[in-house]
């Protein structure tokens, strides 16, 4: 059994609780505070708006210790605005946050709320049917250094990435039927609890 929490200060985190919930030998929960993200084993930060939750974590003091349990190696999946979360660099913008992952991201690359779209794509190493994918606002990843590994591009754009312990995509999977990709986050969170 493994818990995973999804950081509940804003955004969609009731959806991704529901579908980690739908998962065998999961227990997903919220997180808000510090000592309850000590008793997680992954953590998920969900969809929102970036710049809200960064001033919350900022407000409660939670970034920089935030930032250091995912460099120690706490999986963890950011979806969307939480991708924006865990970028070393992001487009136009002095201020990123955890400063987690080599990548630079571009948020709102799609243009306004209006330009919010749907789609469906292969990824045979994550499942064997296509999978649906929302982008809401999204951002995407204008380009990676270092050990990231692209998992998927829609449109040549970078949309979903792996490195080390930490997860992203532009995309929102929990507003879906679709369990592959909280599957294949919870697969890294066991894999990752096995070793340690
Ligand atoms: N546009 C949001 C941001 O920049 C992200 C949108 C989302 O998470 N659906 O933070």
């Amino acid at each position: 059994m493994i818990t995973v929490g999804v950081l509940a200060i804003q955004g969609a985190v009731a959806e991704h609780v529901a579908a980690l919930n739908k998962i065998e030998n999961v227990k997903g929960i919220e997180v808000k505070t510090l000592e309850e993200i000590e008793q997680i084993d992954g953590l998920i930060l969900p969809g929102g708006e970036s710049t809200a939750m960064g001033k919350i974590l900022n407000y409660f003091q939670m970034l920089e210790p935030l930032a250091e349990k995912i460099k120690q190696g706490l999986p963890v999946w950011g979806t969307c605005a939480g991708m924006i979360l865990l970028a070393k660099e992001i487009v136009g913008q002095d201020t990123t946050y955890f400063k987690a992952m080599d990548m630079i991201v571009k948020r709102n690359a799609y243009g306004s709320q209006l330009d919010s779209f749907q789609t469906t794509i292969e990824l045979p190493e994550i499942a064997a049917t296509p999978i649906p994918l929302i982008f809401i606002r999204a951002p995407y990843v204008e380009s990676v250094t270092g050990d990231v590994t692209i998992l998927a591009k829609v449109a040549d754009k970078i949309v979903a990435a792996v490195q080390d312990n930490m997860l992203v995509t532009a995309f929102h999977p929990e507003l879906t039927d679709d369990l592959s990709f909280h599957k294949y986050f919870c697969k890294k969170v066991s894999a990752s609890k096995q070793v340690s």
